[in-house]
């Protein structure tokens, strides 16, 4: 309890200085939660550049979200062949889309705004192929902009570091990392925290030898002397 009060304290520490450091980060660009969705159902354990580029086919090949879910997986396949794991995920993707419109009767998600955003998200996690962090950033990245953290594995690794999570399974770590978010923070501020940590996981807390020596977060961070 001591410990979880500790970094309750700590996080607004360590969201300042990273802020401080790589300035603010806001987008009013946001996409329509169906085609954040695709992207996230595309996007696992790819690079950024090339999950991107793959998206951009895809809205090339079917200007509507309805194209892909009536498309054959192997079509789909044949569109987002450079991500990773591209036939599962083509398969997943048509079925995701599938349920969607058998439950809805459209691809708008538009019942995702009638739900409160714990509700939201465990019916997109009941989706074929979304798991937490596909749901989490289907509702604080695109224009629902809910109020929700999005734990990828470089914010898992840096959060389990820091003592804000306790475990590298995604779900398991949202749910710990959540605990210490701010009431006060709206979906912006978590959109942010996501990419100020992200960054931090992928250019100094990274996987094997972290950088401690030059980590802002050391004196703020119960890992610093062990991983130094
Ligand atoms: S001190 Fe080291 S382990 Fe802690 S956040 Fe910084 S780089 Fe990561």
């Amino acid at each position: 309890m001591q410990s979880s009060m500790l970094y309750d304290e700590t996080l607004p520490r360590v969201r300042s200085r990273l802020r401080q450091l790589r300035g603010p980060v806001r987008s009013n660009d946001r996409m329509a939660p169906i085609w954040q969705l695709i992207h996230a159902i595309i996007s696992s354990r790819t690079l950024d550049a090339v999950s991107w580029a793959a998206l951009e086919r895809l809205m090339i090949c079917w200007a509507e979200p309805e194209g892909i879910m009536a498309a054959r997986p192997e079509e789909v396949e044949a569109v987002i062949f450079d991500v990773e794991h591209a036939e599962p995920k083509s398969r997943w993707l048509v079925a995701a889309l599938r349920m969607l419109h058998n439950a809805h009767g459209d691809l708008t998600l538009g019942f995702l705004s009638d739900l409160p955003t714990e509700a939201a998200f465990r019916k997109l996690r009941n989706l074929t192929g979304v798991g937490p962090k596909a749901a989490a950033t289907t509702l604080n990245f695109s224009s629902l902009k809910r109020r929700i953290m999005v734990v990828d594995t470089h914010v898992c690794r840096t959060a389990n570091r820091l003592g804000f999570a306790f475990h590298k399974d995604l779900g398991k770590a949202h749910t710990e990392f959540s605990r210490h978010i701010d009431p006060a923070w709206d979906g912006d501020d978590l959109y942010e925290l996501h990419w100020l940590l992200k960054r931090h996981g992928q250019e100094v807390c990274v996987d094997g030898a972290p950088a401690c020596g030059r980590c802002p977060l050391a004196d703020l961070c119960p890992s610093a002397r062990m991983v130094q």
